[in-house]
């Protein structure tokens, strides 16, 4: 079905990215990762691609608050794997401080990884999916696109932005065979949350497992973390055929958090 796409995934090094880098290279996608991190992982992460798509992988190392070198990063997608057929914007970070002692320069770095490098992917490939009458993009937001919380006026801002941005170029879009959707996670047990809980539990003398329930998963239902691969899925889903009517959605997957 998504045999021979080019898929270009940012901030896909790691976490979520990697597990959707990988779910679309299953699929027989060309993919082109980016994102930072120890070469030795990188060349590793292309290989495993590699042997899931029987095709091209190849990584492309923009900062992605750098829109010289995001242009570079689209250029070299349509170069080399002849196009950037699905789209998903995933790098992001996140900072926690109260509004008032929020650093200047953290805030200006969270809307530019977070928000702004979307607008400048979207505005460079949507050309080559209007030409080819086909072309998905998928946003990851968050749960945070939806609802607040205190101490993430910035990640919370990016990502509410981030619902907007999917929403307009949806609309834009619509009538070129192309669909714009987010999906928005809830607590996601990447490599970076994972490596907080004994940390947090030592900081508050509390169990590793009270840290999970009462502190990570206190507004998630479920009292699960949303997996990897949950997403992933998801992201294949809005990709197919079958999800060619949906467009401008923001699709939850957090364990009801957002029901409530
Ligand atoms: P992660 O830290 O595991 O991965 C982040 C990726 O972004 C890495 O590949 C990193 O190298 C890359 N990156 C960071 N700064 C970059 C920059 N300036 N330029 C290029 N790449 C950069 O994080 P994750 O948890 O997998 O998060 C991925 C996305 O999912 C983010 O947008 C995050 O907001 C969102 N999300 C995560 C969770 C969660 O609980 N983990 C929940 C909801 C939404």
């Amino acid at each position: 079905m998504l045999t021979g796409k080019s898929a270009l995934i940012t901030g896909s090094t790691s976490g979520i990215g990697r597990g959707v880098a990988i779910a679309l290279a299953s699929l027989g996608c060309k993919v082109m990762i980016n994102g930072f991190g120890d070469q030795g992982d990188i060349d590793a992460l292309l290989g495993e691609l590699r042997a899931a798509s029987g095709t091209d992988a190849i990584h492309h190392g923009a900062d992605m608050t750098k829109p010289d070198e995001i242009g570079d990063m689209v250029q070299t997608c349509i170069d080399q794997l002849g196009g950037v057929d699905i789209l998903v914007n995933n790098a992001g970070i996140q900072f926690v401080s109260p509004v008032d002692e929020f650093p200047v320069e953290k805030w200006d770095q969270i809307i530019a990884i977070n928000l702004t490098s979307s607008f400048h992917t979207i505005r460079l490939v949507l050309p080559h999916m209007k030409q080819n009458k086909w072309g998905r993009i998928v946003n990851i937001a968050s749960a945070h696109s939806l609802v607040a919380s205190p101490f993430k006026s910035a990640y919370v801002a990016a990502k509410h932005g981030i619902a907007g941005l999917t929403k307009t170029v949806a609309l834009e879009a619509a009538q070129h065979g192309i669909t714009v959707n987010a999906v928005s996670p809830g607590y996601v047990l990447t490599p970076l949350v994972q490596a907080q809980i004994p940390d947090t539990a030592a900081a508050r003398g509390i169990t590793e497992e009270q840290v999970v329930n009462d502190v990570m998963l206190a507004a998630q239902p479920t009292k699960q973390f949303v997996e990897i691969d949950d997403v992933a899925q998801n992201v294949v889903h809005l990709c197919s055929d079958a999800a060619k009517g949906i467009t401008g959605a923001n699709l939850s997957i957090d364990g009801g958090w957002t029901a409530q």
